[in-house]
């Protein structure tokens, strides 16, 4: 029958120990760190706002990071931090390739550990491909450990996950977990897709489902650090023999050391490939293999494609390019408006909705009356106490009908948090101005009672059905 498909192929990385394994280590170590750790960390908004330093809060539509808090309202901020992050990315791969791919990216960091617990209980590449082939009780309880580290590492992730949406200190307290179900449905499905992913789809993600191996290369360029085998160097390749001489052969003496640590199981003498994470692993297996038959290190190596083929002082690696240039404009510009939108941020803000139906209402006397729905959002963390005025026209009378107050003009605003009121504008006719287009128009004003900062507002009143 014909495969519509290639059958996967397992597996078994080797381990490795080399400079770029440990730089791994260490980068795993402060990743996992960061991301385990974060939810714990305190920043203190008073009683009225959380006080978990980042917290995604979904139920009231509000992003906190430390002193910064994102309203519904402010999503050209989400929209600039996820602009930074792409330029960002372009910047890094530009210059350095695929390193967030073999360094950063969580499905590496998740599967390099993974594998790690695979060779605790499992041992290494040899030991892991022999107890695959045999079906023993050392192989049920080997694995049986393995799955349920997986399994145990799945909903510690899973879990941290939650926190960021939800108080840490709130979750972990097993009564208040237990009655949030969509909090726990959460954990388990980020848990499931880490043991899945880590566990079993591993390489496979980075080629066939992360798109950003697709469209990588349109970011590289001949002087793009990527990894690189010298062909000139190392070709032609043989076996070699200890007291073997290297004239007239290369230094490549076909040991498969770069092929069996691969991760992602290619053979990087074949040139970069698309499957290539650029984890420097098999930098690490080639320059102990080199080290071991007394030849230079850095047969495979992080190199640009300009040097590789033109081994020249320009040609080597540089910051300072062009794209580079371009990319940090870009980042240095959006950071900067960011920062001038943040400080420059009002705490209070109004927006109204006029009535559709009716428009307007002619009263006894001949005047019309428009309603509209006003909401008022106090952005800090105190209780405040707005007064309601219309500045122009003068002649016009506002009537205010709180939800939840007595009519009144001084509005009580809780801390964070939004209030609703239901406003009315009475203007005789001969006091309606209408601009050129025929609109007219009236500025309310709300004023924090204790501050006295105002906030102006526009709204449109309608005196004719036509308009
Ligand atoms: S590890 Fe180095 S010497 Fe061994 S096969 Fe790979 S390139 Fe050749
Ligand atoms: S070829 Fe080398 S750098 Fe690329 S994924 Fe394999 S081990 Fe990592």
């Amino acid at each position: 029958m014909t495969k519509l498909f290639e059958a996967k192929k397992r597996l078994y990385p080797q381990a490795i120990k080399g400079r770029f394994r440990k730089i791994k280590n260490i980068l795993n170590a402060i990743f996992l760190t960061v991301f385990l750790f974060l939810p714990f960390l305190r920043f203190d908004r008073g009683d009225s706002s959380p006080n978990q330093a980042i917290l995604i809060d979904f139920v009231n539509s509000k992003f906190y990071f430390f002193f910064i808090e994102i309203w519904p309202q402010e999503v050209f901020y989400v929209a600039g931090i996820l602009i930074i992050s792409a330029v960002a990315l372009f910047f890094v791969t530009s210059l350095f390739g695929r390193i967030w791919c073999g360094y950063a990216c969580f499905q590496t960091v998740w599967t390099d550990i993974f594998i790690a617990v695979e060779r605790l209980f499992q041992g290494d590449r040899n030991n892991r491909i022999i107890l695959d082939r045999r079906n023993n009780f050392q192989k049920i309880w080997r694995k049986t450990c393995t799955h349920l580290v997986w399994i145990l590492i799945s909903l510690i992730t899973g879990f941290a996950f939650v926190a960021y949406f939800n108080d840490i200190f709130y979750l972990l307290k097993i009564s208040n977990f237990s009655q949030n179900i969509s909090a726990f449905w959460w954990m388990i499905s980020v848990a499931g897709m880490t043991y899945i992913m880590a566990g079993f789809a591993r390489e496979h993600v980075c080629t066939y489902m992360c798109p950003y191996s697709r469209f990588q290369s349109a970011m590289f360029d001949e002087n793009t650090l990527i990894i690189t085998y010298d062909q000139k160097r190392g070709e032609p390749r043989g076996k070699h023999k200890q007291g073997d001489s290297f004239e007239n052969r290369g230094d490549c003496i076909d040991c498969k050391q770069c092929v069996v640590v691969c991760p992602t199981g290619i053979d990087i003498r074949n040139g970069l490939q698309m499957e290539c994470i650029a984890c420097g692993l098999c930098v690490d297996a080639c320059d102990n293999i080199m080290e071991k038959i007394v030849r230079p290190k850095g047969l495979i190596r992080y190199d640009t494609e300009k040097n590789l083929h033109n081994p020249t002082p320009q040609n080597r690696f540089k910051v300072k390019r062009p794209r580079t240039f371009l990319y940090s404009a870009i980042m240095i510009l959006v950071c900067s408006l960011m920062v001038i939108g943040l400080t420059n941020k009002s705490l209070l803000d109004i927006s109204a909705v006029a009535d559709r139906n009716p428009l307007f209402v002619t009263l006894s006397d001949g005047s019309i009356r428009n309603g509209y729905t006003l909401k008022i959002m106090n952005k800090t963390h105190e209780k405040k106490t707005f007064e309601l005025k219309i500045a122009n026209p003068q002649q016009a009378e506002l009537k205010v009908q709180s939800f939840d107050q007595s009519n009144e003009n001084n509005i009580s605003s809780e801390p964070d948090s939004v209030t609703t009121v239901k406003i009315y504008v009475i203007l005789s006719k001969e006091n309606i101005v209408k601009n050129e287009e025929g609109r007219a128009f009236i500025e309310l004003i709300a004023k924090d009672k204790v501050s006295s900062e105002e906030k102006k507002i526009e709204l449109v009143f309608v005196s004719s059905s036509s308009k």
